[in-house]
């Protein structure tokens, strides 16, 4: 895949970057190494005010890098305003906290013979970090910020259509004050990323991506035993039961759809709705996403912009194909528009069976399946039928139902009356082929980390 700018609004290439040359790359893997280093030696208190001095000037830069995003992958300037914001909140919640994250945990001294004993939290050094286009600044600084306030260094193999706001990451960090080399972006394709994984130098990876990417490099790191974090793909459920407010749950319903124009790997994709209520909540959904304004993602009137890229597109519309082709019914949408760009229109889809590809992949644009389920047991049969288990979402006032879906959804995050989304302060992450290991909060940072411990004995002669 190139490595350009490529507009989804008009298909035009707005700017083309060439890829590193092997000694280019050579070169920044080199200087990652050294700066790992001595940037290991930096006080964290140091490190937080770099960090606090990153989100001043992301702040100050928020309008264009907003523009930027959108720019490169289409999402609405609204969403990409949020999208800096929940950076600028990320990077100051790591400065805030990262003191206290790195402080030393205390064990029982006497119950293992020493006068102490504790477990110390080390950087491990170079860490790689291959990410995707959907959430282009925000992927990259929930792996950034934690790395850098633990210490490690960081280098960056961005997906191949953002690559302006790939270099302005590395701009930041070094205009907040960072030492040269502590975080550098790699403009490199993607079949070059085994020989950095391979590479000595560096210590451990983390990929938000898709499936086949996962299993590319955790193949890779397990050959080379390279620790690793994944984040992968999601068709997350979406429980609605008759207790709830269903002007509520369809509004949330649509943002949980729609958000990112559809691409996001949280958004709620199967929407699993208690027989009584279908109906009604089929009726409310159906108008609001067709009542969704579809159009140039810079417009303040725009609701949902074009998908980030041809491909992708093709992608929906060939998953939307086979399942109506084999008896679904799209309610609304269903069909590319006709205008220049990557458009899709908001699609609800009813009828889907297991013979369709999309019941057990995951579909990455606008459209909603929805299917009626006579209880929460059996909702939740089918959500944990798919292969994948990122977030989950329900919708109900009703504590036995609450505490059924918490024990029983197989899935790494489990959001009640509320759309699923990443926080700085709480961990996000998946299980079953959603992948493995977390971010964010503190058990995010301490993925990279060496847990180190520590056993000091009594004084000889003492
Ligand atoms: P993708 O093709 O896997 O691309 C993601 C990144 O991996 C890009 O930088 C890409 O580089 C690189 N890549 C692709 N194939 C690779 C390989 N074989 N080895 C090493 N690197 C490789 O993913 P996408 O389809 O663009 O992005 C959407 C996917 O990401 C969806 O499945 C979505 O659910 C998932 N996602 C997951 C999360 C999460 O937190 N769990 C968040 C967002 C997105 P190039 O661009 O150069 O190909």
């Amino acid at each position: 895949m190139a490595i350009a700018t490529i507009s989804p609004v008009t298909g035009e290439v707005l700017k083309s970057f060439d890829e590193l040359t092997p000694e280019e790359l050579e070169d920044k893997l080199a200087r990652a190494a050294a700066a790992a280093a001595s940037y290991r030696l930096t006080r964290v208190e140091q490190r937080a005010s770099w960090l606090n001095q990153a989100a001043d000037n992301l702040e100050k830069d928020a309008d264009s890098v907003s523009t930027l995003i959108t720019t490169e992958m289409g999402k609405t300037y609204r969403a990409a305003q949020e999208e800096v914001a929940k950076c600028v909140r990320g990077l100051r919640f790591y400065a805030a906290n990262g003191p206290e994250f790195l402080q030393n945990l205390p064990g029982d001294a006497n119950t293992v013979g020493a006068k102490e004993t504790y477990v110390t939290y080390q950087p491990i050094g170079v860490v790689l970090a291959v990410m995707p286009w959907n959430l282009p600044l925000w992927q990259a600084m929930r792996f950034a910020a934690p790395a850098l306030t633990a210490g490690n260094v960081g280098v960056l193999k961005h997906a191949s259509n953002v690559p302006q706001t790939a270099l302005y990451m590395e701009q930041l960090f070094r205009e907040a004050g960072f030492p040269d080399d502590v975080f550098q972006t790699l403009l490199i394709s993607s079949r070059r990323v085994e020989q950095v994984l391979r590479d000595d130098r560096i210590a451990a990876a983390t990929l938000t991506g898709s499936e086949p990417a996962g299993r590319s490099m955790a193949t890779i790191t397990g050959d080379v035993i390279k620790r690793m974090v994944l984040e992968l793909g999601g068709s997350d459920p979406f429980i609605v039961m008759p207790s709830t407010d269903l002007e509520r749950a369809t509004d949330v319903a649509v943002k949980a759809r729609t958000l990112n124009n559809g691409q996001s790997c949280i958004n709620g994709k199967r929407f699993f709705v208690h027989a009584d209520i279908y109906d009604a909540f089929l009726d409310k959904f159906v108008a609001k996403m067709g009542a969704l304004v579809v159009g140039d993602p810079m417009d303040a009137a725009t609701d949902v912009g074009p998908l980030a890229t041809e491909s992708g597109r093709a992608d929906v519309e060939a998953y939307v194909e086979d399942a109506v082709g084999k008896g679904a019914k799209a309610l609304v949408g269903g069909k590319r528009l006709d205008r220049p760009g990557w458009f899709y229109p908001p699609t609800v889809l009813t009828g889907i069976t297991p013979e369709m590809n999309m019941y057990h992949e995951e579909v990455f644009g606008p459209v909603a399946q929805v299917f009626s389920v006579g209880s929460l047991a059996e909702a939740l049969e089918q959500a944990n039928a798919h292969p994948y288990g990122l977030g989950s979402n329900l919708w109900s006032q009703d504590p036995a139902e609450r505490e059924l879906f918490i024990r029983d959804v197989q899935s790494g995050m489990a959001f009640i009356n509320g759309n699923t989304t990443s926080y700085p302060e709480i961990p996000f992450g998946g299980v079953k082929r959603s992948g493995y290991g977390r971010e964010l909060s503190d058990l995010g940072m301490r993925e990279f980390m060496n847990a180190k411990t520590v056993w000091i004995g009594a004084d000889v002669g003492a």
